[in-house]
């Protein structure tokens, strides 16, 4: 199946002059949806052993934990300030205006953990980028990252340099 075309195209969503692309058209197809974690799931196994894969609130949350139960692994969440109940560390990331923070939990994963980051979308790499120093903090090693969907045309692997990148639908 070609699950680009089981992808709806929203313009001017959040605002004017932006193409949303909206995956819920997949997830409520069951046929999409299977094929979609398992070629992500391919994806993943590519990278070989891993020990922990962690996801970005919220959409990275959809896609990473199927994954992480297929290939038997821990999942592990990435939530913006306050969201996360126990002791927390914490990156800055800018926005259009102002900055925000990303957290994660400080036991979340181990030192010398490897890990595989998984998220539904790649725009201009500035999620993953903070995803990247949260688990480089605590200590983890991050040996890939999968997108169910990449922008291309916004260049955002230039931000992911030497990180593997894997991407199942591209614009
Ligand atoms: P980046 O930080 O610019 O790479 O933006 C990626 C984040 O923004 C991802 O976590 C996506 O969930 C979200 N995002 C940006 N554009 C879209 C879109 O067109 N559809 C769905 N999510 C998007």
């Amino acid at each position: 199946m070609d699950l680009k075309s089981k992808l709806r195209e929203v313009p001017d969503f959040p605002k004017e002059g932006i193409n949303f692309i909206d995956i819920t058209t997949v997830l409520q197809d069951a046929e999409a949806l299977k094929q979609c974690i398992d070629q992500m799931t391919q994806e993943v196994k590519s990278f070989g052993d891993f020990d922990m894969i962690v996801g970005p609130e919220s959409r990275g949350f959809i896609f990473g934990t199927p994954i992480a139960y297929t290939l038997g692994k821990g999942f592990a969440p990435i939530r913006k300030k306050g969201k996360l109940p126990y002791k927390t560390i914490g990156v800055e990331y800018e926005l259009e205006y102002g900055t925000d923070t990303l957290e994660m939990h400080i036991d979340a994963i181990k030192k010398g953990d490897k890990v595989v980051i998984v998220d539904d979308l790649l725009a201009t790499g500035g999620t993953t980028q903070s995803n990247i120093k949260l688990v480089e903090q605590l200590g983890g090693e991050v040996v890939g990252i999968v997108y169910f969907i990449e922008l291309s045309f916004l260049n955002g692997r230039e931000k992911l340099k030497g990180y593997e990148v894997k991407s199942i639908v591209q614009y």
